[in-house]
């Protein structure tokens, strides 16, 4: 959020943000299912130019032992970011930003999770972002819940998650990276369409308490679409895989070469 310089027009005279969407427009989205072989479950999502992997392993013993709950397993994060995901390439290895992030959706994720199921597990969560382009958090949190479904793992809903912000004082839907660079305000957020609950929520620059209603208005109406577009990747997928079942007996086993 770095302000609006004067030589770039955010918003146009006719309403249009910098990439031609409406202000409550999201950038376009694509999900994948089971993209992964050797992961429990996995996710590819390709919002706007966006590219994130997402891949889950477990439930699995939790090491190191000291973590392990007795009660309930342990969700844990980590998201990075490729060096060759963003225009000036990104120091390898984790830094501040990828472990509050980490820990944020860590957090988001437990809230849906039945992880009372699992005690002494870890259920590992790992985000790769290959491309970025401003909302990588929401992008890796979307990405994560439906790997975590493509894993198996019981949940009360998926996690949806979208952002809303502020440019050229404008309430707007899903920052675009211009956008986040010299618009007011950013407002990740995400929302578990079946219990109506935000289970993540930040915000970094100004907004009047108005403003702010409204962009989290935009960001769960927006948060109810991904969640469609979710499921119908988990729907895909499934379908995919039982055509596949189905395929594969339909073929009729071949004569054993003789002795
Ligand atoms: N970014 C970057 N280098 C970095 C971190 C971020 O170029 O080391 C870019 C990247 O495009 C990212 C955007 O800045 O998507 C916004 O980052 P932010 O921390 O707001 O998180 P995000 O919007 O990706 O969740």
């Amino acid at each position: 959020m770095g302000g609006t310089p004067t030589d770039l027009k955010l918003i146009d005279e006719r309403g249009l943000r910098i990439d031609g969407r409406r202000p409550d427009e999201m950038r376009p989205l694509r999900i994948e299912a089971g993209v992964l072989k050797r992961a429990d479950g996995s996710a590819y999502v390709e919002w706007g130019q966006n590219k994130v992997m997402a891949a889950v392993y477990g439930p699995r013993e939790c090491h190191p032992r000291h973590l392990q709950n007795p009660e309930r397993a342990l969700v844990q994060c980590n998201y990075n970011m490729a060096s060759f995901s963003v225009e000036d390439r990104k120091r390898p290895g984790p830094d501040r930003r990828s472990h509050e992030i980490s820990k944020i959706i860590s957090e988001a994720l437990t809230h849906v999770v039945f992880t009372e199921y699992f005690p002494r597990t870890s259920i590992d969560v790992y985000i790769e972002v290959l491309q970025a382009n401003a909302g990588t958090r929401c992008a890796g949190l979307t990405a994560a819940s439906v790997a975590l479904a493509d894993a198996g793992v019981p949940m009360k809903d998926l996690v949806a998650a979208c952002a809303a912000g502020k440019v050229a004082d404008t309430v707007v839907l899903d920052l675009g990276k211009e956008e986040d660079n010299s618009g007011q305000a950013d407002i990740p957020l995400g929302y578990v369409p079946r219990t109506g609950e935000i289970v993540l929520l930040q915000m970094d620059g100004d907004l009047s308490p108005e403003e702010f209603d409204k962009g989290v208005r935009m960001a769960i109406d927006a948060c109810r679409k991904v969640s469609e577009i979710q499921r119908d990747a988990l729907k895909r997928r499934y379908s995919a895989s039982s055509a596949d079942v189905d395929a594969a007996q339909a073929v009729p086993e071949m004569p054993k070469e003789g002795p």
